[in-house]
């Protein structure tokens, strides 16, 4: 199977292969189809599959038809910490290059006026840890009723660090009618009762741990 085999935009293949990728990954190949359906997915899969690419590349592809509104980001990726949120951030820039998409790291530990612009001249995509979010949603400047793709990635790190209830509350801000991946190494009860709560009809994928895990 290629990247071209699999519904994205040519600009968003060519992003794939400039990073020297030469065919997706196996959470990537049944993923990225699914996504562009918007369809619900729960992919049960660690860091080193190249799950990331499974929902950053679809992502690019779906906010790539739409315009940016100011206040209203488009589509909000969830992190457990910030580092994983910046690696992501990464990675986002560097698939989507060609793409002219916006997008705000929303992490603690970072000076709140310089997010606090991004969000007021319109963001595509929010990449943001829960704590941080949630701080600027109580503050006011943040709108999440135009969020309508939204990934909860590492689940099963946010439920160890807490950050379950505050996951509850924003997916209850953003619209109902909205497209949900969530990503978890392992399945919790926990984390399972959230999917069943926050999810519809999602299709399930599992992968296989890395070789080189
Ligand atoms: P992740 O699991 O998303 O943290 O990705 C793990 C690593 O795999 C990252 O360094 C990616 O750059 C790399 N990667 C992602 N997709 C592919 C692919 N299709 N082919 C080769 N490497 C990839």
């Amino acid at each position: 199977m290629s990247f071209q085999d699999l519904g994205l935009f040519e600009a968003v293949v060519h992003g794939a292969q400039r990073m020297g990728y030469v065919e997706p990954s196996p959470i990537q190949a049944q993923a990225i189809p699914s996504v562009l359906m918007m369809r619900d997915i729960i992919g049960i899969a660690q860091t080193g599959t190249g799950k990331t690419a499974g929902f950053v590349l679809p992502m690019i592809d779906i906010l790539a038809h739409g315009r940016r509104r100011a206040l209203m980001p488009r589509s909000l990726i969830l992190e457990p910490t910030r580092e994983l949120a910046a690696q992501v951030a990464e990675n986002f820039e560097k698939y989507g290059k060609n793409h002219d998409l916006k997008m705000a790291l929303l992490i603690g530990g970072v000076q709140m006026g310089d997010q606090v612009k991004a969000l007021k001249d319109g963001v595509d995509v929010l990449i943001a840890t829960p704590g941080r979010l949630m701080d600027l949603f109580e503050r006011g400047k943040i709108m999440l009723n135009g969020c309508s793709m939204l990934v909860i990635d590492e689940a099963d790190r946010m439920l160890d660090m807490g950050f379950i209830p505050d996951i509850e509350t924003i997916c209850s801000k953003l619209p109902p009618q909205r497209q949900t991946l969530l990503f978890s190494a392992t399945m919790p009860p926990v984390i399972k009762k959230l999917a069943d709560k926050f999810l519809s009809n999602p299709k399930y994928i599992e992968v296989a741990r890395p070789a080189s895990n």
